[in-house]
């Protein structure tokens, strides 16, 4: 099974049979050590690590997948989106994909039978995050249009990783159930 980060689920990602990738690339594994810094913090260890890769995705708009296999969990990252991203960004992709795979939450929920739309519109076109989009949803926003968990299905703008970090920090590891 495969998850997606700025996708809609009708996205098939090619699944893989065993991890590509050694560890966690050089290039994000700060981002990986502040996600178990602060995991830690909120007294979540993890029994497990994920490796983490770089590679060109090439499907759809994907920019990142939580790939997992029997006793091994892998995320890829776009390569494209790393190179032309800010930090804030960069973090916001690496945390979203690793409370997929280190916190098994699976799916882009933020409550109980809470969850966001896959939006079909994100098949195809260019691999742009969409900044805080005006709300689709009666609920899953804060008042500023910015979503109230990182686990929307699109990367966060860096507005609203500025504005409301804190929280998305906390609510990454409710219902976190640690690998
Ligand atoms: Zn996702």
């Amino acid at each position: 099974m495969a998850l997606l980060a700025a996708s809609c689920a009708s996205v098939k990602i090619p699944e893989k049979i065993a991890p590509e990738f050694k560890g966690v690339d050089a290039k994000v594994l700060p981002y990986y050590n502040e996600y178990l810094r602060l995991a830690k913090k909120q007294g979540i260890m993890f029994l497990m690590g994920a490796s983490v890769g770089i590679k060109d995705i090439n499907v759809g708009r994907v920019i990142g997948v939580c790939h997992y296999g029997a006793g091994w969990r892998e995320v890829d990252l776009d390569r494209y989106f790393l190179e032309k991203s800010e930090n804030t960004q960069k973090e916001a992709l690496v945390f979203h994909e690793l409370t997929h795979c280190l916190c098994t939450r699976i799916g882009h929920d933020y409550g109980p039978d809470k969850h966001y739309k896959e939006s079909d519109d994100a098949l195809g076109g260019a691999k742009e995050p969409i900044m805080c989009a005006a709300p689709k949803e009666e609920t899953g926003y804060y008042s500023d249009g910015c979503p109230i968990t990182i686990m929307y299905p699109e990367v966060l703008s860096k507005e609203c990783m500025d504005q409301h970090y804190d929280d998305y920090v906390k609510e990454m590891f409710v219902n976190c159930n640690p690998w």
